[in-house]
């Protein structure tokens, strides 16, 4: 059986929720949900990144201890994916005793094969960041993030000998050339890689920061974020029994956002190496959504809330203009201006019309009861079929590359395929003529033909209301999978229209 296993980073509890967040998990739901509609066993993985030292400050800032802290922001993102209706099939917390564990026992195997050694460490220190930095990665001797002046710090740390897989690293992404995609931070990497490869200081004395897990062979020192984060990947799998890391591990898929991409393109796979397990199958990298105040990033904070999108506008509605606006990979902007006009447009007018029309004349002409169809089509029914067919074949071929929005474009293209079949066979013209009762009959029939395919299209994308569809059609599971006219047997009813996306009408503008 084919497999995927598709995973989100492990959002960091020093922010809510919010936009950049909700894309990463819309993405990594809809292909989880794709894979699984043609017939993978598929396992989503997401959860929350606990320790550090902004946890332990944002904590003490709240009167709070760490845990307490972790936890509320942990359930917060946890009842957010839930309402939200993400098919997740694990959440971890790096605060769980098995992820624990497992770091520790990584963290030893590595010790043990001498890739981690004690030595002493000087540099500046960005607490935003929680890291290091260089002189020369510093602007005007500030840290470019966050325009602060950092600490030098001078101190005995544990270091990972990751300079020495830097080679196996090179290799392993020229082997590969879709090991990460898309292809511009392919590049990005191994432009870096150019450049020698410092080892990665991973510990942190307990005399400066205790929130994190102890270093199993040291115990003066606790873990660095990102090595404990980043085990996330495989720990989470090992929790779920023997099988589900050979099962999964080989199909591999981390959907993250550019700003992380080092620790995932170049830690991670470094650490992967070291512990002696094979690398992910493929890291998938997307850019920004961009608001006209600047970029979005977890450490500036924006307030676009999954939970206010979803009540306001419906949640269908916005995972499809999150999927439709952006092309993965490149930034995007977001307005609600844009997301309304999508809205009224591609799901109100488009969508929302060509339902209603069609169950609409079936309720009214036929009493909402399927008409045979003739075993001769005339040329247009053909083509809508085809038109269809031809958007289920497109969408397979954008889905694999993550074009999500082409995808969606043509899906819709096969849409407004469908409207223009309306106006052309004019049904509610033809009803006024006895004789042509039987064609009417078959061309409702392949419009009912056109909704069910999109019951089948639309799944992955906007799940409730392709749920709607076929519960408006009386149809559902393998019923939806069958070929062209062959979906509603003699005398199937289906049922009256209702709307799916109201229109959403907006100030005129001045
Ligand atoms: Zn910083």
């Amino acid at each position: 059986m084919n497999r995927i296993y598709i995973t989100t980073p492990l959002y960091y509890v020093n922010a809510e929720p919010h936009l950049g967040h909700t894309y990463t998990t819309v993405v990594a739901d809809a292909l989880k949900r794709y894979y699984r509609s043609i017939g993978y066993e598929t396992f989503l993985l997401t959860g929350t990144d606990e320790h550090g030292d902004k946890i332990a400050q944002a904590a003490a800032a709240n009167g709070t201890t760490p845990k307490e802290y972790a936890d509320r922001i942990s359930g917060i993102f946890r009842s957010t994916w839930d309402t939200c209706g993400i098919a997740y099939d694990h959440f971890i917390r790096t605060t769980d005793d098995y992820h624990q564990d497992y770091v520790r026992r990584v963290l030893q195997k590595i010790y043990d094969a001498g890739d981690i050694y004690f030595g002493e460490y000087g540099g500046f220190y960005c607490y935003g960041c929680e890291r290091f930095y260089t002189e020369k990665e510093l602007v005007d001797g500030k840290c470019p993030d966050h325009q602060t002046t950092p600490d030098f710090i001078s101190e005995k740390n544990y270091f990972f000998r990751m300079s020495k897989y830097q080679q196996p690293l090179i290799d392993a992404i020229q082997r590969k050339p879709d090991l990460i995609r898309p292809e511009r931070y392919r590049s990005e990497v191994l432009a870096f890689l150019r450049e020698p490869l410092e080892d990665l200081c991973i510990s942190r004395p307990t005399s400066r920061l205790q929130w994190g897990i102890p270093m199993p062979f040291d115990d003066k020192y606790v873990t660095y974020v990102w090595f404990d984060a980043l085990l996330n990947y495989v720990s989470g799998l090992d929790h779920q029994g023997s099988d589900a890391f050979a099962t999964f591990w080989p199909v591999a898929q981390h959907f993250i956002a550019k700003d992380i991409l080092k620790p995932h393109a170049i830690y991670w796979p470094t650490m992967l190496m070291a512990a002696g397990l094979p690398l992910y199958d493929h890291l998938n990298v997307h850019g920004y959504w961009v608001m006209d105040s600047g970029k979005m990033s977890k450490s500036l904070g924006n307030v676009i809330r999954p939970l206010e999108m979803k009540a306001r506008f419906g949640m269908d509605a916005f995972r499809y203009f999150l999927l439709r606006e952006m092309a993965f990979g490149q930034d995007a902007k977001f307005s609600e201006d844009a997301l309304v006009t999508r809205i009224n447009a591609d799901l109100a007018n488009n969508l929302g019309n060509l339902v209603s029309r069609v169950l609409a004349m079936q309720q009214k002409y036929f009493g909402g009861k399927v008409q045979p169809l003739p075993k001769d089509w005339p040329a247009e029914d053909v083509e809508l079929r085809d038109k269809f067919a031809q958007a289920e074949k497109e969408l397979h071929g954008y889905l694999a590359e993550l074009q999500f929005h082409r995808a969606l474009e043509s899906v819709w293209s096969a849409l407004d395929h469908a409207n223009r079949y309306v106006v052309q066979t004019a049904p509610f013209t033809l009803i006024k003529d006895p004789a042509k009762q039987e064609r009417v009959g078959a061309v409702l029939h392949h419009l009912l033909e056109a909704v069910r395919t999109l019951a089948r299209l639309l799944a992955p994308f906007l799940p409730e209301t392709a749920r709607e569809l076929g519960a408006l059609l009386a149809l559902d599971g393998d019923a939806l999978r069958v070929p062209w006219g062959e979906g509603f047997g003699t005398g199937h009813q289906v049922n009256p229209p209702k709307v799916l996306f109201p229109r959403i009408e907006t100030e005129p503008k001045r």
